[in-house]
């Protein structure tokens, strides 16, 4: 049997991507919604055929327990409600996808593992990239060593942030935690991470603010050298100012890298031996049929919360360090 999913947010990331894409999974399907907006209710209603006992607000979020159609939650909201939703799903019986980023900070999502192991319950990150085949393929050259030893990464991440309303949730550091760092260079963090198949150890940060005007709470514009064992340091930014997406990486015997790297629309890679020719897929169907496929086997997925979390450590790290003005420690 296909397994039941419910969208707990209905705001673009859900209506633009994980909608749709969840017209193309085999393991799973849109079973339920979360929302407190009767209308957006009544439009998903129609689109995608849900019953009304499987439609719920966030007064009604915990009653999904009794609900047997709803295998998995899917957290979709601003990152300071990832724990409390990632909690009470796992509370309510239900296994997690979490947005990233994770959580607000590294704490959080320790308390988010914790919860969701107390519960029984497997938890997962939105990371869609660790199913793209463009970003598996530099995993697999990156850390296989197929180009001999990385020599030199360098990636960066970010888009011109072009809203008119300075009040909107990603500019709040209550609710977003941060800016472009948060949103956005999570994936830059994440490239790095993954093209070596190690885990960072020190970073050094700086910023830039040329719109005080939007960024006043959160961070604009952030540079980091990310350090790992044994003194390898990856460049690496974020930037709700600046429209990048790329990950270049050099290696003994060659370049290779993906530009873009990280969105969802295509992907384009490269290696010594010319463009990589790897189809396009949908990354979020990829993603939530893989974690339907380990909630069957009862298997930890390949983007754990324990992923989120190693993540949120760099982004903690980065954030003192932007305050400190030295190299920091990721701990
Ligand atoms: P959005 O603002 O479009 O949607 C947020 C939703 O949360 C809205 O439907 C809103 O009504 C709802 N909500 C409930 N309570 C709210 C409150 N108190 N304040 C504000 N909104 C509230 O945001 P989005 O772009 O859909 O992002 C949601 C999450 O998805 C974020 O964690 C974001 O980082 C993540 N995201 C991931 C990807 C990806 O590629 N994996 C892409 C985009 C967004």
């Amino acid at each position: 049997k296909k397994l039941g999913i419910a969208l707990v947010g209905l705001g673009y990331y859900s209506y633009g991507q994980l909608g749709p894409a969840l017209l193309h999974t085999k393991n799973c399907y849109l079973s339920g919604i979360v929302t407190g907006h009767p209308a957006k209710a009544e439009a998903w209603k129609k689109q995608y055929n849900i019953p009304d006992k499987n439609i719920y607000n966030y007064e009604t979020f915990d009653n999904i327990k009794d609900n047997p159609d709803i295998d998995i939650i899917y957290v979709v909201l601003p990152v300071s409600m990832h724990k409390e939703y990632t909690i009470r799903a796992a509370q309510a019986g239900k296994h997690v996808i979490c947005e990233k980023p994770m959580a607000l900070n590294a704490k959080e999502c320790e308390e988010m593992i914790a919860a969701c192991k107390k519960a029984n319950r497997l938890l997962s990150i939105g990371y869609r990239l660790h199913f793209e085949p463009h970003n598996m393929e530099i995993m697999r050259l990156g850390q296989k060593q197929i180009y001999g030893k990385v020599t030199a990464i360098d990636t960066g991440n970010g888009f011109v942030y072009g809203g008119t309303d300075n009040s909107a949730w990603r500019l709040k550091k209550a609710m977003a935690g941060g800016g472009g760092l948060m949103d956005m260079g999570i994936y830059s963090i994440q490239g790095s991470r993954y093209t070596l198949g190690q885990e960072p150890v020190a970073v050094k940060a700086r910023q830039e603010k040329t719109r005080p005007e939007f960024f006043n709470e959160v961070d604009e514009t952030v540079y980091w050298e990310l350090e790992f064992p044994g003194g390898f340091v990856a460049t690496g930014k974020s930037s709700y100012n600046h429209n990048w997406g790329y990950l270049h990486v050099e290696a003994e015997k060659g370049k290779f890298g993906l530009e873009p790297a990280y969105g969802y629309g295509s992907v384009e890679g490269y290696t010594p031996a010319g463009p990589m020719h790897i189809p396009q897929v949908i990354h979020q169907a990829m993603q939530m049929d893989d974690f339907a496929e380990c909630v069957r086997q009862n298997k930890q997925s390949r983007v754990p919360g324990e992923e989120g979390l190693k993540d949120m450590k760099v982004v903690d790290a980065i954030y003192r360090s932007l305050d400190s003005g030295k190299k920091e420690k990721i701990v």
